[in-house]
């Protein structure tokens, strides 16, 4: 999802996005309902909030995200359904970026690529207490489980999402995506796409990679690109999700995996 945010008023700045993937979860249309739920909160939310902190309104967005998500799962008989969520607020060259579950933000500064979220994922954790390597990461059979998500449970866990917040500079660009790349791609190939390719079309240009290499995952990404003016402003691409036309405001929605990550899922939370 983009969504260019009303400005402030009397405040003569660069203009505001939203941004955000979700990945859904859950059987039937559990993971298409979960996912719409957060966007639909996160714009909610978000949009018309002046200029509340940034930090504060993405921690309020999920919050109420996770308890629409798990009221609608108890409204229809406790059927599961659950989201991740990668949202960033971009306020002139300010970024502030949250996160649950393991759709990432990634920063393409001066040609290098990095991480900015953290996975909520049994790997990431894994990997964090040195009981995996990070190059078997990409290729465990748990790598789909997730130990967070929106959703799962009546209440978000204190600690999330994890925030994150960082300082455009001309020329950065910043990638919200979700998992399906990962099996398929590595940071040197996102960042070879981000730079060969405007932002207007790298999103899509990782999609079709992500395809050509035979991802089984559904992928969904948004690119936007800090542009150098008196004010450093965002230029941001509408997002792209696989076989979809593009449109400036759209809400990504996925269902990945459903079953298998569901399973996956509730035998580890079980
Ligand atoms: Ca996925």
């Amino acid at each position: 999802m983009v969504a260019e945010l009303p400005p402030a008023p009397m405040v003569p700045v660069a203009p505001s996005f939203l941004l955000a993937v979700a990945d859904g979860m859950g059987g039937h249309a559990g993971g298409d309902v979960a996912a719409n739920l957060a966007v639909e909160t996160l714009r909610d939310t978000v949009i018309g909030s002046g200029e509340a902190d940034a930090a504060l309104l993405l921690k309020q967005a999920f919050r109420k995200a996770n308890e629409a998500i798990y009221g609608r799962s108890e409204a229809v008989g406790g059927e599961p359904m659950g989201t991740t969520l990668t949202a960033a607020i971009l306020r002139g060259k300010y970024a502030t970026i949250a996160s649950v579950g393991d759709s990432r933000a990634y920063l393409l500064r001066a040609r290098g690529m990095t991480q900015i979220t953290k996975d909520h994922s049994l790997v990431a954790e894994q990997v964090a207490n040195g009981t995996l390597k990070p190059e078997a990461a990409r290729s465990s059979p748990q790598r789909n489980i997730l130990t967070q998500a929106l959703g799962m449970k009546a209440k978000l866990d204190t600690r999330l999402p994890g925030i994150f917040e960082l300082t455009l500079l001309p020329g950065d660009r910043l990638l919200l995506c979700t998992d399906g790349f990962y099996d398929v791609l590595q940071d040197r190939d996102f960042a070879d796409v981000m730079l060969a390719n405007p932002p207007a079309s790298a999103a899509a240009r990782l999609v079709d990679i992500a395809r050509e290499r035979g991802t089984t995952d559904n992928v969904s990404a948004v690119v936007a690109e800090a542009t150098p003016t008196r004010v450093t402003t965002p230029r941001v691409a509408p997002p792209t999700r696989q076989g979809l036309p593009m449109v400036a405001i759209a809400v990504i929605v996925l269902v990945v995996l459903i079953v298998l990550v569901a399973i996956a899922f509730f035998a580890l939370n079980s």
